[in-house]
């Protein structure tokens, strides 16, 4: 007889779980620990889709395993591939919620990145972002948030080299649970914490927390305006974190982790693309260690309308785009890149995870 989801919930979950919350658990069976060793190979080297391929445990041991534990707590909805290869994922969580998840090619370094969601939801609401149009539903656990990966390996069988926290959600708002994935990610996983990239909105006490724990990953600030009032607009939380505090926070970064920032630029025409803007932002990030990364906007439903209903979010003509890059680079000295779209037609591309399932 076919379980029912209900019938699942009641069972353990395995992937995502630590070698050690492992141990504990197998324990309460009265297996010994090296079975555990076994189980979390399985689950994070070799890509396995189902307890049954886990071929080294007697079939005994197997059904007993199946009879107590899931495999997988996220549950593939729907899969979309772009034309070029980007693939995004729908999970359904436990609770009936959705989130997504998008895998990218990286073609310069021959691998693949995963970008995923630390929320469902979001409750920072910017006004661009697909995902803030949700409003927030729920922070992920670790263990959610980490099976993300691991479902894209079950799927594909290729590794993941590469993630980024630019999914759904705003990381630094879900603090203990993101630290403790990204802990996991370096030590089950297996991906270094150069590879790992979390971006974030600018919460000032999650940022100063981050830099304490002096991990060697990269950290991505939602800038997108170089003064309060475009900032305020542009990302609401900023009402409350402003920008003279976030600055500081970010040279407090560096000082104590020597790790080079990204600081993420959304483009929007008229509204933080001008010249002026340019000067401002190069006068603002004198003497931080950072890189600029300019993100085209893209285009989401419902986006902001003015009074007269006409969207006033648009994305800037490529050569405005290049205009504002060579200014900035000019007078900042800085390395600016401009982020390469992947997966638009699958609405894969930044801030569009959302657009497409929210009907689902
Ligand atoms: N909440 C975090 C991480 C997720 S968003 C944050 O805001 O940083 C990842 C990046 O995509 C952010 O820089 C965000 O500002 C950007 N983004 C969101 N919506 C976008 C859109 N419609 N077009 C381009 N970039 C967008
Ligand atoms: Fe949330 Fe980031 Fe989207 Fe803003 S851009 S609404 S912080 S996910």
């Amino acid at each position: 007889m076919l379980e029912t989801r209900q019938q699942k919930l009641n069972k353990q979950y395995l992937s995502g779980l630590s070698e050690d919350e492992l141990i504990s658990l197998i324990t309460k069976f009265q297996w010994p620990s090296f079975k555990a060793r076994q189980i979390h190979s399985w689950i994070y080297k070799k890509y396995i889709s189902s307890i049954d391929e886990m071929t080294d445990l007697s079939i005994k041991d197997r059904n007993f395993l199946s009879e107590h534990c899931e495999l997988s707590l996220l549950e593939l909805v729907q899969k979309q591939v772009s034309q070029d290869k980007t693939i995004k994922y729908l999970w359904n969580l436990t609770d009936g919620g959705k989130i997504e998840s998008v895998r990218m090619f990286l073609e310069d370094h021959d691998s693949y990145s995963a970008c995923i969601s630390s929320q469902a939801g979001c409750a920072v609401g910017c006004p661009f972002c697909a995902t803030g149009k949700m409003g927030f539903k729920r922070n992920l656990k670790a263990q959610e948030i980490v099976d993300q990966i691991l479902g894209m390996q079950r799927d594909t069988k290729e590794r993941i080299s590469n993630v980024v926290f630019m999914g759904q959600g705003e990381p630094l708002l879900n603090y203990d649970e993101v630290l403790t994935a990204i802990n996991l990610i370096k030590g089950s996983v297996g991906i270094g914490s150069r590879h790992i990239t979390l971006s974030t909105s600018g919460i000032i006490p999650g940022i100063k927390k981050l830099s304490d724990e002096k991990l060697q990953i990269t950290l991505a600030i939602s800038l997108h305006a170089p003064d309060q009032k475009t900032r305020e607009f542009l990302v609401p939380v900023s009402k409350q974190y402003n920008l003279n505090e976030l600055m500081e926070s970010l040279h407090y970064y560096y000082r104590k982790t020597k790790r080079r920032i990204t600081l993420e630029y959304v483009m929007l025409d008229k509204i933080n693309d001008q010249i002026e803007k340019a000067k401002e932002l190069s006068d603002l990030i004198k003497g931080l260690h950072c890189h600029i990364n300019l993100i085209p906007y893209n285009p989401i439903e419902h986006s902001f309308k003015d009074p007269g209903n006409s969207s006033i979010l648009q994305r800037p003509s490529n050569g405005k785009i290049y205009n504002f890059k060579a200014i900035l680079e000019k007078r900042s000295g800085k390395k600016v890149t401009i982020r390469r779209e992947r997966g638009i037609d699958i609405a894969a591309a930044c801030g569009q995870l959302a657009n497409l399932f929210t009907n689902l």
